[in-house]
């Protein structure tokens, strides 16, 4: 268990996190806090999460060894494939074990958030596996530019309430999941998509995401001798992805860990979703953490070209690995982003998701030793995002000229 990433009694990790939240949603989070342990650490929920896990998603996810582009950075690059997973990203993951926890909590009704919608299919995905209702909320701005994912969950069985507050993205998106929360208490559980929201959702998101660097330490080993990496790499935008790949090694320092948060227009332009760059500390669904605001304490909007970044906060628990300098975090902007995603789909045949191209924007960032053996989490496959690949094109570089 590594320190770092673990919430202390009242889901603190240093003064971050907490569970700040109506009153009227008070018993449903009290109840959460005091079961979910018990109920995730039982034999019977271990056996059912994953064979879930490798019959239904299809883990353990593959640790690649991307040979082109190990050449073209100089290291060893592995990238761990969660685009492979059923549904297309890594969110599966985390929904498979939450349908699990509503169920034994007696709950019949599943609500969820979505930005990039990969959530919300991912939602909608275990709800009719299990038979259950689900009601999903998305930005409209996101289900006009998402909008494969929304004809996905209608077909699953969901409903799709498009969000039309704010700047109708995910944020906007969460602040109606918590309202409709509010007044279904009883009989609905809430489905949350990252490591955000109150205790106890950011510690739950992020063992059901640590599957990730548990299977990294064991492919790793079998491929280099050594169950470590040198770096890890991988995207943010609350957090869920990287939480799982830096899960096993928060403690070890030998472990350099980077992340990627989306820096949209560029951080200095009014247009961004680099929290961790331009946001302080508040509250935002439920935690203490970091938000982009204003002054006045008014949620700025967050900007990206990657549906599933634009997100004004980060998790509670990486805005404590960043205050403790655990984790370094840059900051990528769109146009570098659909460069990465590009070099990837011609150097290896995987296009991937812009939101993970924001973490292969890192490599040409750094100066690796030829022997350091890297680690990129690819959280997600790009089909979704084709027609924003092609429409930016002119971002690029070299491979936009066909
Ligand atoms: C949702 C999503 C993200 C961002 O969410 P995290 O919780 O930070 O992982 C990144 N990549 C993909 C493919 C996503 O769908």
């Amino acid at each position: 268990m590594s320190g770092n990433c673990i919430a202390d009694r009242n889901g603190y990790y240093g003064r971050f996190g907490g569970a700040y939240v109506p009153e009227i949603l008070h018993k449903c989070v009290t109840d959460l806090q005091d079961s979910y342990r018990s109920i995730i650490d039982s034999e019977e929920f271990r056996k059912e999460y994953h064979e879930l896990l490798r019959d239904y998603v299809g883990r353990p996810s593959p640790l690649y060894h991307a040979r082109r582009m190990s050449a073209k950075y100089g290291c060893s690059l592995y990238l761990k494939r969660e685009d492979l997973n059923h549904t297309g990203a890594h969110k599966i993951n985390n929904t498979v074990g939450q349908i699990l926890m509503a169920r034994r909590m007696g709950k019949t009704r599943i609500i969820a958030e979505t930005g990039a919608g990969q959530h919300g299919v991912a939602t909608a995905t275990v709800c009719a596996l299990m038979g259950m209702r689900c009601e999903i909320f998305m930005g409209k701005t996101d289900v006009e530019r998402q909008h494969t994912n929304v004809e996905r969950m209608r077909m699953l069985g969901a409903e799709v309430h498009p969000v039309t507050t704010g700047n109708m993205t995910l944020s906007d998106a969460c602040s109606e999941a918590i309202r409709d929360w509010c007044s279904h208490p009883n009989d609905t559980f809430y489905i949350v998509g990252s490591t955000m929201g109150p205790h106890p959702y950011p510690d739950i998101v992020a063992r059901m995401q640590s599957v990730i660097s548990e299977e990294i330490r064991w492919q790793l080993k079998e491929k280099t001798g050594h169950d470590y990496p040198d770096y890890l790499i991988a995207c943010v935008g609350g957090g869920s992805n990287s939480a799982g790949t830096m899960y096993h090694y928060a403690d070890d320092m030998r472990v350099r860990m980077i992340l990627a948060e989306a820096g949209g227009c560029g951080i200095g332009s009014g247009r961004t979703a680099a929290t961790v760059h331009c946001g302080t500390e508040g509250i935002l669904h439920g935690a203490r953490t970091l938000v982009m605001q204003t002054p006045d304490g008014q949620i700025e909007e967050a900007f990206s070209i990657s549906a599933g970044l634009d997100y004004p906060g980060i998790g509670p628990m990486h805005a404590h690995m960043v205050d403790e300098g655990r984790v370094k975090v840059m900051a990528v902007n769109d146009d570098e982003a659909v460069r990465a995603g590009y070099e990837l789909t011609r150097l290896e045949g995987i296009i991937p998701a812009l939101e993970s191209a924001h973490a292969l924007a890192v490599l040409p960032k750094m100066s690796f030793s030829p022997d350091d053996v890297v680690v990129l989490t690819v959280s997600g496959r790009g089909d979704k995002d084709v027609c924003t690949y092609l429409a930016n094109r002119s971002m690029a570089g070299e491979y936009g000229d066909f």
